[in-house]
Parts: C-alpha cells; sequence; structure tokens
C-alpha cells in the first residue's frame, strides 16, 4: 500500500508501529480503532512475517474458571523454562490467553473445530495436555489474513500502512540520555531516500533474528533489526543466549525454508548421517532382516540418547549439529525406507509433495535435513504493559511486542505455541497503556524539530558484493561457533571475528548512503555480538544454552 509524500518529514503520527505480523497488526488496530492516528511500517509486504509461516497454532485454555488446565499450563511453561522464567509474568500470560483469543476471534481467526462443534485442541512436545488451537497446519497463515484484511479495510479511512519502508533508526527525544526515550523514527523509502517519521509512541515489532545462522526457518526479514535499534537507542536487552533450533528442516537452498514435522520421527523416521545411511545400505539396508535392516541400530542417535531419533527437539538438534561438525557435512538424512510409503503419502501429503519438487520420493529416498534457527528467546527487555526498560527503569514512548521483546514468559526455552500467545497478549497490553495515556492527556508531545538524516553529500555504494562475503561470513560463523554447541575457544574466535567483521562494514555504513542489504548486516553485527557476549556470560548449561566447557 501507500508510498507517501516525497518530502523528508511523513505527517507525525500518536503511535509508529515498526512490522506487520501478529503483534504489530494487532497493536495498530486496537489503537488505531480507539482514535489513535497510527502508521504501520513494514519492510516488505504487509504479509511479509513469521506469523505468516507458524504452522502449529496458539497455546491457550480457554475456560478460565479450570483452574487445574490453567495450573498445568503454568507449569509445563516453567519446565521448559528451566528455571529462569518470570513465574508472575507466565501465570499472568496463561490467564489472559482465553480473552486474547477471544479477540483474534473477533478479528475474524477461524479456527479448527471438531466434531462436537467445540475448538479442535492439539498437544505438542512440552504440552501435558491437549491446549493448542490450530488452523489446519498454516494458523498463522490464517492469523495473518484476518489481521492484513482488517488493516486494509481500515486504510481508506487513515490507518497509515508503508509497505517496502524499512526503519532505519529510532531517533532518541534527547540524543545525549537514552533514558529520555524515543520521538521518532528514520525510515528508508522505496526511492533509497530516507525520511523522519515523528511519533509520540514507538512500537518495536519486528520479529526475530533468524537470519544470524546459514540455516533458518524463519522469512528474509527476520535480521534483528528492532533488537539492534533498542539496543542503539539504549534499551536493555537480554537472554539472546537462548536461540531455538528446528531439529528437521529440508537442506535446501530456498527463500522459503521447509520444516518436516516432528510428527515424521513420530512415525518411525529415523536420522542418519550420510556415511551410516551409505554403509547401512551397502549392507543390505531394509532387506538385510529385521536386526541388521532396522535403521535405528545404524543412527548416530542412539550413541546420544536411548530413545534414538525420537528424543526432544533440542536433544536431536545438538546430536546433528556434533555430527555435521564431526563429519563436515552439510547436512544428515531423514531415512524412512523403513515406513509403509503409502501411509506416510496419506500422513504426510505436504511433505511430501514438497519433497517431490527435489526428485524424492517419500519412503524409497531418504530426505537430507539440518537443524535450523527457529526463535529468538532473548530480546528488548520489557515490563508488564510491554514498555522497554533502560536500564531498569521505563524508557518513555517505546515499547516492545511480539518475538522482539523479552518479557520473561519464556526463561531459558520457549514451550511450543506459545509465541504467538505472547505476541498477542503484549500487544493488547501495550495497546491498551497507549489508549489509556491518550485518554488521559499523558501521551509525550511530538517534536517539531526532529533532526534530519544526512547522506547528500554521500556517494551511492558502487557494489554489495563485499556485504554478501561479509554477511555469508558472520552467518557462517554464528552457526559454526554460536549456535547448538558452543564451546569457551569458539565464543573466543567468534568475538575476534565478529570485531573484524564490523570493522570492515562500519566504515562503509559511514561513508555511504544506506541500503537494505548494508542496514540489515549492520543489524546482524550487533545482534551477533549481542548473542556472542550473552554466551561468554552464561556460565551453566541451562535450556537452549549449551557450551562444551560446561558439561
Ligand atoms: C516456520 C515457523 C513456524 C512457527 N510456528 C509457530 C507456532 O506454531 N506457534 C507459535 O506460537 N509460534 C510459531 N512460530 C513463531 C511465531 O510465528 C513468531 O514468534 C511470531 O509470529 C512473531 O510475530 P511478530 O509479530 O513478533 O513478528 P513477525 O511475524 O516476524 O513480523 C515482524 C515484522 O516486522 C517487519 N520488520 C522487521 N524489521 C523491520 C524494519 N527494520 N523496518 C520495517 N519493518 C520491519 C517484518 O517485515 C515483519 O512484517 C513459528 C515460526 C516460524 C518461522
Amino acid at each position: 500500500m501507500a508510498a507517501d509524500s516525497q518530502e523528508k518529514s511523513l505527517t507525525a503520527v500518536d503511535v509508529a508501529v515498526i512490522g506487520s505480523g501478529i503483534a504489530g497488526l494487532f497493536l495498530a488496530l486496537r489503537c488505531y480503532r480507539n482514535g489513535l492516528s497510527v502508521a504501520i511500517v513494514t519492510k516488505k509486504s504487509l504479509s511479509t512475517s513469521s506469523t505468516n509461516w507458524a504452522q502449529g497454532g496458539i497455546a491457550g485454555v480457554l475456560d478460565i474458571d479450570d483452574e487445574g488446565a490453567l495450573e498445568a499450563h503454568v507449569q509445563d511453561t516453567l519446565a521448559s523454562g528451566a528455571g529462569l522464567c518470570d513465574e508472575g509474568v507466565v501465570r499472568a500470560v496463561v490467564f489472559d490467553a482465553a480473552a486474547r483469543i477471544g479477540d483474534l476471534v473477533e478479528h475474524g481467526v477461524e479456527f479448527d473445530l471438531s466434531a462436537d462443534g467445540l475448538y479442535d485442541m492439539a498437544r505438542e512436545g512440552g504440552h501435558s495436555d491437549k491446549r493448542i488451537l490450530h488452523s489446519r497446519d498454516r494458523t498463522g497463515a490464517e492469523i495473518e489474513r484476518a489481521l492484513t484484511q482488517g488493516a486494509a479495510s481500515e486504510y481508506e479511512s487513515g490507518l497509515r500502512i508503508l509497505e517496502n519502508w524499512m526503519v532505519l533508526d529510532l531517533i532518541r527525544r534527547d540524543l545525549d540520555n537514552p533514558s529520555s526515550g524515543v520521538a521518532g523514527l528514520w525510515c528508508l523509502a522505496p526511492s533509497g531516500k530516507v525520511h523522519t517519521l515523528a511519533a509520540r509512541a514507538v512500537v518495536l515489532a519486528s520479529g526475530g533474528a533468524g537470519m544470524l545462522h546459514l540455516s533458518t526457518t524463519n522469512p528474509a526479514v527476520a535480521t534483528g533489526d528492532g533488537i539492534a535499534m533498542g539496543h542503539r537507542a539504549g534499551a536493555d536487552v537480554s537472554d539472546m543466549e537462548f536461540i531455538q533450533f528446528h531439529p528437521t528442516a529440508l537442506a535446501v537452498e530456498s527463500a522459503t525454508p521447509f520444516l518436516i514435522s516432528e510428527a515424521m520421527r513420530g512415525h518411525g523416521a529415523v536420522l542418519m548421517t550420510r556415511s551410516e545411511h551409505a554403509a547401512w545400505r551397502a549392507a543390505g539396508g531394509v532387506s538385510a532382516g529385521s536386526a541388521a535392516g532396522d535403521p535405528n541400530a545404524s543412527s548416530y542417535m542412539r550413541r546420544y540418547s536411548e530413545k534414538g531419533s525420537l528424543d526432544t527437539r533440542d536433544v536431536v538438534a545438538r546430536a546433528t549439529d556434533r555430527e555435521m561438525k564431526r563429519s563436515g557435512d552439510s547436512h544428515v538424512l531423514l531415512v524412512t525406507e523403513h515406513l509403509d510409503a503409502v501411509e506416510l503419502m496419506e500422513e504426510f501429503p505436504t511433505t511430501a509433495a514438497q519433497v517431490a519438487k527435489l526428485g524424492i520420493r517419500l519412503g524409497p529416498d531418504p530426505i537430507p535435513v539440518r537443524p535450523a534457527a527457529h526463535y529468538m528467546v532473548g530480546g528488548v527487555v520489557v515490563d508488564s504493559a510491554g514498555r522497554a526498560l533502560c536500564e531498569g527503569a521505563v524508557m518513555p514512548s517505546l515499547y516492545a511486542v511480539g518475538e522482539v521483546a523479552r518479557t520473561g514468559l519464556h526463561g531459558a526455552n520457549r514451550l511450543a505455541s506459545n509465541s504467538l500467545l505472547e505476541a498477542v497478549v503484549y500487544s493488547e497490553r501495550a495497546a491498551s497503556d497507549l489508549i489509556r495515556k491518550a485518554e488521559n492527556g499523558e501521551l509525550p508531545a511530538l517534536v517539531d524539530d526532529l533532526p534530519r538524516w544526512r547522506d547528500d553529500d554521500l556517494d551511492v555504494l558502487a557494489e554489495h558484493g563485499t556485504l554478501h562475503t561479509d554477511l555469508q561470513a558472520l552467518r557462517s560463523m554464528m552457526t559454526n561457533d554460536v549456535g547448538l554447541v558452543k564451546s569457551d575457544a569458539r565464543l573466543a574466535r567468534a568475538k575476534r571475528r565478529i570485531a573484524h567483521i564490523r570493522s570492515e562494514v562500519v566504515p562503509l555504513w559511514h561513508a555511504t548512503k544506506p541500503t537494505q542489504t548494508m542496514v540489515e548486516l549492520r543489524n546482524l553485527i550487533i545482534c551477533a555480538e549481542l548473542v556472542i557476549e550473552a554466551s561468554i556470560l552464561r556460565r551453566e548449561n541451562v535450556g537452549l544454552h549449551y557450551n562444551l566447557d560446561l558439561d
């Protein structure tokens, strides 16, 4: 939707929202429908987001009088967080789930019903009960559909939507004083020009940072921009050492990554290294008979866990990472040759269709898979209303909601399907805080004379080749040294390497006009530094953080 004026200043708004996933859209609609002027700035199209790709669903107990069910959701979340959750936050989010899911339904989200007409509740790993609302296996796309339709319907009446506009940075109210908060944004227009947008309040809803790693389940927009911008503006950032990996992403280079569901391993699929698979095949494969033909006996997973390929996400992902590092292979194989091919096609039609595009037949052919960065647990530290903190105190006019925020819900590991829930709960709270402030005349004043972005004298970057090389170096360093399995030596090496990459990129940043590639790389460098630093400081193996030297 709409490009804006050719002037370098955009019309000021009450609330500037960065991002159009569940967090940004939900908050923007709530504020706009309560009389605030709102602009949504989003890097690509309105629906380009991790939200749009979420498969499983949203966790929530719908009967708030069922204390046992609420307590079970609390306990499952605390167990997943490995002792590092904020219990007060967990209890409050679990309690708010029913009301927020009700809001999504009011927005037009259609969750699947079972034969009895009640919501069809699914169960996922780590949940002791069925409490996941879903819309087939594309819940996020259904949520995004409803919310983008809502936003489009408000566009004519004045909700401003800037698609293909990228926020470069937050503008501090007082340059020398981060605790004074922020007063607006600098945005890179599709034309390449930088515009200033003044706002009484700014909401970071910019998602995670999956692009830190070579392999990710996230869309390419997940470059940690909000975390980096918040950090530069002086907001507290925490828990960056906790990055969740999915163990079995399809190992092909593609702009749209594909996950092989954990249900496939539940169905009997077995992980093998390429050499294990070759040896198993050479010994006769399935036809070698019951004992020798059982692929489990040849799987590396047997060396890591009694449960073999059936162990939890973290155990399987870590073991796979170790094997890939040991062999130098870019992937391992998910073997389904010993299973009934017809049954597989019936149970996993989407996967069968997806791998068929690569000439892989479910059943006879092994599927190349590797772990992929999936979810950023850490981020901008916020209070119970989604307000960003600076050295522990509320930072006026800056909010963070969704994956960019660190609320204390997830602790050291996220429980499946709790992230869409967290996003919608905190979006509502931040919106309520903004609406209340507007009603009481307490929203911070607009700043009229915000500084312009000064790049008129700067050159256009002649070639982006070196940036791509630096980006590849960063991603491969993060995957190899700061990924699933860390060590003190690897972290020290990563610290040296990121300093080198920074020294290559920062001079270019200062000398040339900004481009999306350069801005994203600069932000990823900051996120990488935050992950490395947090990983060095964490001296115990807990949740998603695993350092060989702390074993
Ligand atoms: C494949 C996959 C499956 C998942 N499955 C589930 C699930 O079943 N259940 C669950 O609870 N969670 C799931 N998750 C996680 C969940 O989808 C995300 O945590 C959640 O959607 C994040 O929502 P968000 O609004 O915070 O960010 P996003 O949905 O990622 O949206 C971020 C937005 O910010 C924009 N943006 C970023 N930087 C800038 C910038 N500088 N300027 C302007 N715009 C910017 C992006 O373009 C995008 O529109 C899954 C994630 C993935 C990738």
